[in-house]
C-alpha cells in the first residue's frame, strides 16, 4: 500500500470512529436541558451490582447510578464497553471496591487512565476503606488481600458511611439527605446482622461448615462463627483444577461435612462434581459477587444477604 493511501485510510477510520462515537454520545445519553432535575442530579459509576444498591440506598433520587459489571457477572474480571468508558468519564463520582476485587487484569484501573479518572483528586472512593483486610492463602498469593468483605454486615455498614461521605463531599448541598438516608439504611444492616447472629446461634459448631465454588467467604465466618472450606480461593485464579477438587473432596470427608453450597455468579459444574464425587448434597444456592437477578431473590444487599442466612441456616441446621 502506498503512503498517501494508508495516511487516506487513516484519516478516512479516524472520521469513521470520531463520527461513531458522536451519534453513540447522543444515542446512551443525551445532554440535559440546563438547570433539569437530570441535570442537577449526581452522576456515579459503581462496578459492581451491590455497590450499586448500597450506593442507591444512600443517594435516592439525587444520584443516577450506572453499574458496570452486570448482575450475575464476577467482577474479578470484566471487559468495559464503550458506553462505561463514557460514563465513567462524565461521572462525578466513582464506587468501587478495592482489596484486591476489580483486580483482573487491571481492567478498573486502565478503565479510570482511559477515563481520565487516575488523578490523586479525582472523585473515585474506595468503599471498603477502613475495613481490617483479609488475606489470601493459596501459595503463590500470600499476602493478596481478599475481597469478599461485604459479605459481613459489619462491613457493609463501613461501606454504607464511606459512601454517605463522599456523596456529602460531592454533593454538600444536599449533605442532610444523605446522611439521613444513611442513618436510617445502617439501622436496618444493624438489626440484619444481629439476627444473623441470633438465628447461627440455632446451628450446632460442628456443623458450621460453609463450603462453596470461591472461598468467598472468610469475612463472613469470622463474623459469624462458621469454618470456610471450597474448591478455589479466588474468582481471578484457575478453577476446579483436579488438585483443587481432590483437596476439597479430602476435606470434605475429613470434616463430614453435611451439605456443600454453589453461588448465584459462579458457573455450578464443579461443585457438582465435587458433590458427585462425595455424595455430599448441593443444599442451597447462596449470593456472592452479585445481586440476583429480577425475581430470583436478593435482588438488594440486604435482600441477598438475608437469603444467604436462611438458606445457610435451614441447611446446617436441618442436616
Ligand atoms: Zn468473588
Amino acid at each position: 500500500m502506498s503512503k498517501v493511501k494508508m495516511i487516506f485510510m487513516s484519516l478516512f477510520t479516524l472520521l469513521l470512529l470520531a463520527g461513531c462515537g458522536t451519534n453513540q454520545v447522543t444515542q446512551t445519553n443525551p445532554t440535559p436541558e440546563p438547570g433539569s432535575a437530570e441535570q442537577d442530579k449526581v452522576q456515579v459509576v459503581t462496578t459492581y451490582s451491590i455497590l450499586y444498591d448500597i450506593v442507591k440506598n444512600i443517594g435516592g433520587d439525587r444520584v443516577e447510578i450506572h453499574s458496570l459489571a452486570p448482575i450475575g457477572s464476577n467482577p474479578h474480571e470484566y471487559d468495559p464497553l464503550p458506553e462505561d468508558v463514557q460514563k465513567t468519564t462524565d461521572a462525578d463520582a466513582v464506587f468501587y471496591n478495592g482489596l484486591n476485587l476489580e483486580a483482573g487484569n487491571s481492567w478498573f484501573e486502565k478503565l479510570m487512565v482511559t477515563a481520565g479518572k487516575s488523578g490523586e483528586d479525582a472523585p473515585v472512593f474506595r468503599l471498603s476503606e477502613g475495613v481490617q483486610p483479609k488475606y489470601l492463602t493459596t501459595k503463590g498469593k500470600e499476602g493478596e488481600e481478599d475481597p469478599h468483605a461485604w459479605l459481613d454486615i459489619q462491613n457493609g455498614i463501613k461501606y454504607t458511611e464511606n459512601a454517605r461521605n463522599a456523596l456529602v463531599k460531592v454533593d454538600p448541598e444536599h449533605a442532610k439527605v444523605y446522611q439521613k438516608n444513611a442513618e436510617d439504611y445502617i439501622q436496618q444492616l444493624k438489626q440484619l446482622h444481629q439476627s444473623a447472629v441470633d438465628q447461627f446461634h440455632q446451628i450446632p459448631k460442628e456443623k458450621r461448615y460453609l463450603i462453596t465454588s470461591e472461598g468467598a467467604f472468610k469475612y463472613f465466618c469470622a463474623a459469624y462463627d462458621f469454618e470456610a472450606g471450597y474448591i478455589w480461593e479466588i474468582n481471578s485464579e484457575n478453577q476446579g483444577t483436579p488438585q483443587q477438587v481432590l483437596e476439597v473432596v479430602q476435606l470434605i470427608k475429613s470434616k463430614q461435612v453435611p451439605v456443600l453450597f454453589v453461588e448465584t455468579s459462579v458457573d455450578p459444574r464443579s461443585m457438582e462434581m465435587v458433590s458427585k464425587e462425595t455424595g455430599v448434597p448441593i443444599g442451597g444456592v447462596l449470593f456472592t459477587d452479585s445481586l440476583g437477578k429480577p425475581g430470583e431473590g436478593g435482588e438488594t444487599y440486604l435482600k441477598m444477604m438475608e437469603s444467604n442466612i436462611h438458606v445457610i441456616r435451614d441447611q446446617l441446621q436441618n442436616q
